[in-house]
């Protein structure tokens, strides 16, 4: 029977927080893992999470990645997903999807290490595919199908960037993770009746507090905690997962209430290394 799981590795935002990193999710069949984003410290999560027995597979299992959006706080970690996991090992090359900018962001980190490379050749020439990246665009509806799970994107709304938001379909679960967006039409039709939807959001109440030209930045590219209690109300997910939250000095708690005021499902506040 398939045990589908949603391992957070990291539920940051680009602000320094101390006990999260930035942004990644792995979507796991049985003991494959499928990345969403890789942000700063996500492979780190990794060993972490095996080293602690939350997941059977380790670095050299990362192949798959399903990248949101060109951010920092979301991409800053593909150089270490693709140079670590070889050093430790991984023979296959990494498939990884995501906006049209991304092959050319692999490009350079690729061009960035070539010295690193080509020693690492040297020494280790059995695993001489494990550095390569085969480098896909998304542009929406399925994106990826094998044996184990289909994978839909749908584009999202953070701006200038070209960003999207994926589904996961498995035989055991339907698993929805939004990326960084503003809500959009679309979205709630896409993503209704989900078992998981790990959606991004920010303080309503705390919003308030902020400076005009913050405010109107992150309401053109976010979502507030009033936003996704009126999403959430329409998806009816098993379970909404809040990450990537901006929080501008609320505590997880309160952040939760301000979803629950308005929405009576099950809500938690996403923590590294749990598992949904
Ligand atoms: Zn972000
Ligand atoms: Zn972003």
């Amino acid at each position: 029977m398939t045990r589908t799981q949603a391992v957070m590795l990291g539920s940051g935002t680009p602000n320094a927080e101390a006990d999260r990193a930035g942004s990644g999710i792995a979507i796991v069949v049985d003991d494959t893992p499928y990345l969403v984003d890789c942000g700063h410290g996500v492979v780190q999560r990794v060993v972490e999470a095996h080293a602690r027995g939350l997941i059977n597979w380790t670095t050299t299992a990362l192949a798959q990645v399903f990248v949101t959006h060109l951010h920092a706080d979301h991409t800053v970690g593909l150089a270490d997903l693709i140079f670590t996991p070889w050093i430790h090992g991984r023979a296959d090359r990494i498939h990884a999807l995501g906006p049209a900018g991304l092959k050319a962001m692999v490009e350079h980190i690729l061009a960035a290490y070539a010295e690193n490379t080509r020693e690492h050749l040297k020494a280790h020439p059995a695993t001489p595919d494990g550095c390569k990246v085969e480098v896909s665009g998304v542009s929406g509806g399925l994106c990826f199908e094998d044996e184990r799970i289909r994978v839909q994107a749908l584009p999202a709304n953070h701006g200038d960037l070209e960003a999207y938001s994926y589904k996961f379909e498995t035989p055991d679960r339907c698993i929805v993770i939004s990326g960084d967006t503003k809500p959009t039409p679309a979205f709630a039709g896409w993503a209704r009746g989900c078992d998981i939807l790990i959606h991004e959001v920010y303080s309503s109440r705390r919003f308030e507090k902020l400076v005009p030209a913050w405010q109107r930045y992150h309401s053109r590219v976010h979502t507030s905690a009033d936003e996704l209690a009126a999403l959430a109300n329409e998806v009816r997910p098993g379970l909404l997962v809040l990450y990537h939250q901006l929080f501008w000095g609320a505590t997880p708690q309160a952040l939760v209430g301000e979803i629950s005021a308005a929405y009576d499902g099950r809500v938690v506040s996403a923590v590294d290394l749990h598992v949904y």
